[in-house]
């Protein structure tokens, strides 16, 4: 391997010590430093790496003066940045006992309600030591949650069960894989001085090897490029950290949108799966191209998801000369292979070490924040895009096209122009044939072959026979075939199984988190899955005031490039990893929102796109609006319930066969409501009506249960003799359809300026009919169920008018009887 591979993996594995350490039983016999390199010793293919855990803090790797494990100590104290001081003394103690502590809880922001500065941030949460291939959520500190030896133990047996599978496919990529799965929940840094430590450790095991391992890599590529011959570093040289060494760049795919969801209707689903995906590893492919193209790793990658890369590069002409390359042969690819209806925009900014760290108060006067470093390189991304013709492009494209009919030569799918029209798929005589162009057929192929998608490969070769894609910088993607012999270089992309150490095959492989979810197999298939009419759901969300929260959500004296690299990590995290088991009713510690006694799971949804911070998933109605609770439910729990960070949707229902680019559009208009209501957001948009995400959950209780059911329990659900199922009504429809036209009247009152009460004496009318129903019935023995003496008080509540008419559809939805009913 070479110099600066050993490097990078010697870098990932300096402090792998401290997992060894708190796993046994006579901890202080060792330092860290000791542990880990005695355990390395133990495995023939990582003895090389010794050194690094055994010289890596400050004092020992300048006596030594070897100069990698110098860089290996410089770029450690930059990625613990706030912990430097304590560094060099020996004479702090740890315990093994500190849980890591979520940096979620430690984000405050002004919430719009409270005075400016005021802390939202809730009581510290904190997550139990267990492997990131399980998904649970961070809760208060108790005693089970401690690190105890037998934890650690069984972390460190399970890594080093995984390692030995690995070993024939050892090197950076897999070995990343591990770390992320046996250390992420494993605090860096547990010393205490005085009994007690300074604060509770926020930054992962695995993200801090992760993050030296970057800041290495840089170091390396950099300094060899002024000073070949390493031998000749020396301290001076290694420790400067006021020179303009490093690169952020920040790359963003502009048009995914009408890429996404400017097509047809025809086969649908499938090609708007296979398109978001696609746009995935287009992004993974530019990732790729710009590292392998500087010799970088994926340590270098420190974000990706929603259309967007974040790298941490060597400030170095190779760099800036890849980055300049990879934007202008994608953006050629791009115009050439999809009518330039996407685009790539880069933007980097230079910096130094010291701003890296916190800074305001430690650089002095000439040094930025890493948080101004941030802010001046979206300045830089922005003035890209709007410089890039690129974005007229697509802005007339999206115009000439819109709503329209596709024209004789135009694909009936994308509507780009193409000579090479053929049917997309084999039809029926007498059906008229879709006609497609070439990419929209592979991608319709793609689209079938998602489900259960264990492996791809990203090459230049072809392997004749086998079905490819087109990426940018002529490599091809080719779907998992059992038969298919991997072509030569390239990356193996490890998906469903990427926990799994088997799955990997070579030391290019990686696994790559991607939200599979897929109950499906075109709309019409899933609006049938609803219970009550038949009709599609769309949902669009995202976090509210991103912005603010990157920008100014951790606290001024602990901003760090580690802490917003472990953030935006955390928060893609959540799309990408935690939604799909929501989704699936398997998220440990929590218990999926129902209105009814018999819901299905895995609810029968499509995740087309989520990552990033946002996501839109279409699937049966009733369980788009079910799942849109479950996401905003879960994603405070994962945030630590802090109430400065919150999420807001709009939800739009609809026939299966509506124009989807349509669809789009409304879901966006609905978002957008919710989010322009106030300032603090937190919102869902349902049936047209805007609310709180707490105010639509009580009047679900309040409102929408008791028309469903007066007894207890969810509602009650009954099959149909075709076996389609619907909800009961407590009452009659006519009572419900009476509930809406006052709900109707007293907005339409409002509207107008009067007062909506002036609906209330048919609304009395209308409840004393009801009564009278009830008792008649001999419901409870002539007493009125508790239940609908809540809804009543609910119906005179003008409280609850803004989202009455929602809450009125959803039950008259619920309720009917399949497509034969409506
Ligand atoms: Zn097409």
């Amino acid at each position: 391997m070479s110099q600066f591979k050993d490097l990078v993996i010697g870098s990932l594995l300096h402090d792998i010590g401290k997992l060894v350490q708190r796993a046994d039983p006579n901890p202080s016999s060792k330092t860290h430093q000791q542990f880990g390199a005695d355990w390395l010793e133990e495995f023939d293919f990582l003895k090389k790496y010794s050194a690094y855990s055994l010289w890596h803090h400050t004092r020992e790797a300048r006596q030594e003066k070897v100069p990698l494990l110098m860089v290996v100590n410089a770029a450690d104290m930059l990625a613990a940045g706030e912990r430097t001081k304590h560094e060099e003394d020996a004479k702090t103690s740890w315990e093994r006992e500190i849980p890591l502590l979520s940096i979620f809880s430690k984000i405050r922001v002004d919430d719009g309600d409270s005075d400016p500065g005021e802390a939202s941030v809730s009581s510290p949460r904190y997550y139990p030591l267990k492997q990131a291939d399980t998904v649970f959520f961070p809760c208060h500190l108790h005693d089970e949650i401690k690190g105890t030896r037998e934890a650690y133990a069984a972390l460190l047996s399970g890594l080093e069960t995984d390692i030995r599978a690995i070993e024939r496919a050892f090197g950076v990529n897999t070995l990343l894989v591990l770390l992320e799965k046996y250390l992420s929940y494993v605090p860096g840094d547990t010393r205490v001085e005085g009994g007690a430590p300074e604060r509770d450790p926020d930054i992962s095991l695995f993200d801090h090897l992760k993050l030296t391992a970057a800041i290495s890599s840089c170091l390396y590529g950099y300094m060899i490029e002024k000073q070949p011959d390493v031998d000749g570093w020396d301290e001076e040289f290694i420790y400067d950290a006021a020179e303009k060494r490093y690169i952020v760049l920040d790359a963003d795919l502009s048009g995914i949108q009408p890429f996404i969801y400017n097509i047809s209707s025809k086969g649908a689903l499938r090609s708007l799966r296979a398109r978001s995906f696609y746009l995935e590893m287009v992004c993974e492919n530019i990732a790729n191209r710009i590292l392998h193209t500087c010799g970088l790793e994926r340590v270098n990658l420190i974000f990706s998801g929603g259309g967007r890369l974040r790298l941490l590069m060597p400030n170095t002409e190779k760099a800036r000369e890849a980055a300049r390359e990879t934007e202008k042969a994608a953006n050629a690819f791009f115009r050439d292979e999809l009518s330039g209806s996407i685009g790539l925009n880069v933007a980097w900014e230079e910096f130094a070490g010291l701003e890296m760290m916190r800074s305001s108060e430690q650089g002095g006067e000439s040094q930025r924040s890493y948080k101004k470093v941030l802010e001046d390189l979206r300045v830089k991304l922005e003035t890209r895009k709007k410089d890039r013709i690129i974005d007229e492009l697509i802005e007339r494209r999206f115009e000439m096209l819109g709503p329209f009919e596709p024209g004789e030569d135009e694909c009936r799918i994308c509507h780009c122009e193409s000579d090479e029209l053929e049917p997309l798929r084999e039809h029926a005589e007498g059906e008229e044939p879709v006609l497609s162009c070439p990419l929209c057929r592979d991608l319709y192929v793609l689209g079938g072959s998602l489900r259960g998608l264990e492996r791809l490969w990203m090459s230049e070769d072809e392997v004749s026979g086998y079905h490819s894609l087109r990426l940018p910088f002529g490599h091809l993607l080719w779907p998992k075939d059992e038969e298919a012999s991997e072509p030569e270089g390239g990356w193996g992309i490890v998906l469903d199984k990427r926990w799994d150490a088997d799955s990997y095959h070579s030391p290019n492989d990686y696994g790559l988190s991607y939200p599979h979810y897929r109950e499906g197999e075109d709309f019409e298939d899933l609006a049938e899955k609803s219970c009550g009419a038949h009709w599609l759901g769309i949902l669009r969300m995202d976090v509210d005031d991103l912005g603010r929260i990157f920008g100014g959500g951790i606290p001024e004296q602990e901003m760090s490039f580690t802490r917003i690299s472990v953030l935006s990590r955390l928060m893609n995290n959540y799309f990408r990893e935690v939604l799909p088991s929501v989704l699936r009713g398997g998220a440990e510690g929590y218990e999926n929102f129902t209105v009814l006694e018999d819901t299905r799971f895995p609810r029968p949804l499509e995740i087309v796109y989520a990552g990033g911070d946002d996501l839109f998933i279409v699937g049966a109605w009733n369980h788009i609006i079910e799942a849109a609770f479950d996401i905003r439910e879960t994603f405070a729990l994962y945030t630590c319930e802090n109430q400065g960070i919150h999420i807001s949707g709009g939800i739009v229902i609809s026939r299966h066969d509506h124009p989807l680019y349509d669809l789009a559009r409304i879901a966006e208009i609905a978002e957008n409501n919710a989010k322009s209501v106030d300032r603090s957001k937190d919102r869902i948009e349902i049936f047209g009506r805007t609310g709180k995400w707490q105010k639509y959950s009580r009047a679900v209780e309040q409102l929408l249960l008791p028309f469903l059911n007066l007894g207890e329990g969810k509602g009650v659900v009954k099959k149909t003799e075709n076996g389609n199922k619907h909800a009961e009504l407590a009452l009659s429809r006519a009572f419900l359809r009476n509930v809406m036209a006052i709900a109707r009247r007293y907005e339409s009152l409002q509207r107008s300026g009067e007062s909506g009460k002036l609906a209330f004496p048919y609304l009395a009318y209308t409840v004393a009919r009801a009564r009278e129903t009830i008792k008649k019935d001999g419901h409870n023995g002539g007493e009125l169920p508790e239940r609908w003496m809540t809804l009543e008080r609910a119906l005179f509540d003008i409280g609850n008018y803004d989202i009455l008419y929602s809450l009125a559809s959803w039950a008259d939805l619920l309720s009917r009887g399949g497509r034969t009913d409506e």
